[in-house]
């Protein structure tokens, strides 16, 4: 099944705690919108602080009691690997529910989202027995060893883009490590985790190691951010979102956080970059792909004359043959912005990038798509120098700035952001050339001649500067949910 009709879709709401849906006070719920068409189409429970106490006790209790943590790991591996296979097989229901309350299209959720979210699990199941610790060089009569162990309950909030794979990095990660995790979700995107925690369940998961409290981010998050059984916080979202979350943990801990936050990402283009209609595919995929809501979305044009008005002439042929429609359709290739006061952001960016002097070729908002669903057409933005706010600020949408260069040296000062690194494109044949921006790209990823993640998990994610601390995906991010117990045996003497 791909086009599917979104009013015959049955969504359950709830939290999940001890291994089943809480509905919740009926009461304190909010309507959830469909951004595709700005229907209301699922109440969801919001979570005082009571009910994050509760569910954080009860993972706590269920791993302190349970035998999670000190099973053979590669009995956890075996519950993680069933999961990703009933994740897998239940992609005719999970894609569709991805899809009718985000703006992931069936067909990219069947396509991508659901096996990638599967696959994740399986690759950090991989590792549930690889990371134990290390003998150290001690003299010897000692012997010295570092142990990995479990933190006991991770919290976990994460964000409206990608809603299930986004849960998966985190809740993968640390169920491998041995821990129990507590979950927020986006209040935008709450339902689809909630199946993922149910298949966790079926898989032989143990009740009460994966929970999600739903709810908003300063209430719900923040509550879970603080609370003392939380022994580290992972979070994906925005930079000012991640700010709070790591003050929030200083204060009512401290406990060590990683955040992936926002990016503001260059695609260096020089003029030997070979084949101009393929490099074009890729730029303008790389901005207008899940309509610009991605962390790494490619938002920056730095160009070098020779090459860019050939390029730019590509990308706006691209740019304008894009399709606005509802996720739950089989033919648009744009989808909605998350929610019409997100579109109004973009919107207003824009106009304030052209107030500042900037030439708009094309794109902008588009009303009447479908029902009161906000859409933004793939936008270019030209004439724009380094202190224009579409420049400088993470837009997360359609929206790419052209900026035009002489020299390498001239390119690489326009590609480095004042706050942000998360990810950086570059493309030429030189190879020389290419490592030499690689070395000075200051970003947590550089990827040369392509753009955007592969299905190579081992490859760590996470940003530079403002755009994050410590790594999602790789052998990093199960280290991450891992603390180092030292131990020092003296066997010199008979006792
Ligand atoms: P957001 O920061 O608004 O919200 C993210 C999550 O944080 C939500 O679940 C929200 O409820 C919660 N939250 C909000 N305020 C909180 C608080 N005070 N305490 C605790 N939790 C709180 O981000 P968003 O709009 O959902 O997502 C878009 C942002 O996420 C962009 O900046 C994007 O770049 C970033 N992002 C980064 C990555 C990455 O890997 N670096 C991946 C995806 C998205």
């Amino acid at each position: 099944m791909q086009r599917f009709d979104p009013n015959q879709l049955a969504v359950r709401s709830g939290h999940f705690i001890h291994g089943r849906l809480v509905t919740g006070d009926a009461d304190a719920s909010r309507d959830v919108l469909r951004p595709s068409d700005g229907q209301a189409y699922a109440p969801l429970p919001m979570a005082e602080a009571d009910l994050v106490d509760q569910a954080v006790d009860d993972a706590y209790v269920a791993w302190r009691d349970g035998d999670w943590a000190r099973r053979p790991p590669r009995e956890r591996a075996r519950v993680l690997r069933r999961w990703a296979d009933l994740v897998e097989a239940d992609a005719p229901t999970l894609a569709p529910l991805e899809a009718v309350g985000s703006t992931r299209p069936v067909r990219d959720a069947l396509a991508w989202d659901v096996p990638f979210t599967a696959d994740g699990l399986r690759f950090f199941a991989e590792y549930a027995d690889k990371l134990g610790g290390e003998v150290a060089a001690t003299r010897s009569d000692n012997l010295g060893m570092t142990i990995a162990e479990p933190y006991g309950v991770i919290g976990a909030i994460t964000p409206w883009n990608f809603p299930l794979v986004m849960a998966s990095w985190k809740v993968g990660a640390a169920l491998a490590a041995g821990n129990a995790v507590v979950l927020k979700p986006s209040e935008l995107t709450p339902f689809s985790v909630l199946r993922l925690a149910e298949l966790a369940v079926q898989a032989g998961l143990p009740a009460g190691l994966f929970n999600i409290v739903q709810g908003d981010g300063r209430v719900a998050g923040a509550a879970l951010s603080r609370h003392p059984r939380i022994a580290k916080m992972t979070f994906t979202g925005s930079t000012s979102t991640g700010a709070a979350i790591m003050a929030a943990c200083a204060q009512h801990g401290p406990k060590p956080v990683t955040l992936e936050l926002g990016g503001k990402s260059p695609q260096l283009v020089f003029d030997d970059a070979p084949d101009v209609e393929r490099l074009a595919g890729i730029i303008a995929g790389a901005i207008a792909g899940n309509a610009g809501q991605v962390c790494v979305a490619g938002s920056r044009l730095i160009v070098q004359q020779g090459i860019a008005p050939a390029l730019v002439k590509a990308i706006a042929r691209r740019f304008a043959a894009y399709r606005p429609g509802p996720t739950w359709e089989d033919g648009p290739t744009l989808p909605p912005i998350i929610s019409r006061q997100q579109a109004l952001r973009i919107d207003a960016i824009v106009q304030r990038a052209a107030d500042a002097g900037a030439t708009l070729r094309g794109g902008g908002p588009v009303d009447d798509v479908c029902g009161a669903g906000a859409y933004y057409l793939p936008t270019l933005i030209e004439g724009v120098d380094a202190g224009n706010p579409a420049v400088l600020e993470e837009i997360f949408g359609p929206v790419l700035t052209v900026q035009t260069f002489a020299t390498e040296e001239e390119g690489l000062a326009l590609a480095s952001h004042p706050h942000y690194g998360l990810a950086a494109g570059v493309h030429t044949a030189d190879l020389n050339r290419a490592m030499r921006a690689m070395r000075a790209l200051s970003a947590g990823t550089v990827w040369i001649n392509r753009y955007g993640r592969s299905n190579d998990f081992v490859i760590p994610t996470g940003g530079y500067h403002q755009s994050g601390i410590g790594k999602d995906l790789g052998r990093q991010a199960v280290e991450a949910n891992q603390r180092l117990k030292s131990v020092l045996i003296d066997f010199g003497s008979p006792v």
